[in-house]
């Protein structure tokens, strides 16, 4: 892992794909997310998919990196959403578990993005240029939340369903 960026975790890259402004929020650790109602149904939705499931999935936690669902055995990260109108930040979340697993000395980890209310699976691989553009995201991460002053409010249809709108339309 590069030394520079140790408290970058996936959350910040997942919402550096969304809004500066939650970025920058989240990282001063006004962690709103925890009365969301968006958060808490996804949550109840990851605890009762696929219950008959075999249970395959372990939790891996490396301190600065938590995955809910690993396993080792396939070398398999599995994330579930509620619904993919966000898929490109979900996809980033799960390049950044699979490049953080290589850093770790885990590597050859393949993704698996899971929409289970769409019946809708994706598979998702660490590349070349996936790595490239991850080295770019921590740069650019780190010089956003490293910024004195919360970035400007850009709205967005995602807006409606942020923890965050309390407090950017007071
Ligand atoms: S409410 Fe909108 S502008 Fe404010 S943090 Fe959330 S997504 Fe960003």
């Amino acid at each position: 892992m590069d030394k520079q960026f140790p408290t970058i975790s996936a959350t910040h890259i997942s919402y550096y794909h969304l809004c500066y402004r939650k970025l920058w929020l989240f990282h001063r650790t006004i962690k709103m997310e925890q009365t969301s109602d968006t958060v808490y149904e996804g949550k109840l939705i990851e605890e009762h998919a696929y219950t008959r499931r075999p249970s395959r999935w372990r939790e891996l936690n490396l301190g600065y990196l938590k995955i809910d669902h690993f396993d080792p055995k396939e070398k398999i990260v599995r994330e579930v959403k509620k619904s993919p109108k966000l898929e490109h930040a979900h996809v980033a979340q799960v390049h950044y578990y699979l490049y953080m697993l290589e850093q770790a000395g885990i590597p050859e980890v393949r993704g698996l993005l899971e929409y289970p209310k769409h019946r809708r699976t994706s598979e998702v691989y660490l590349t070349d240029a996936i790595r490239s553009d991850i080295r770019g995201w921590e740069a650019e991460i780190q010089r956003i939340v490293e910024s004195p002053q919360c970035p400007p409010l850009v709205q967005k249809t995602y807006c409606k369903t942020c923890a965050y709108r309390d407090f950017c339309f007071v």
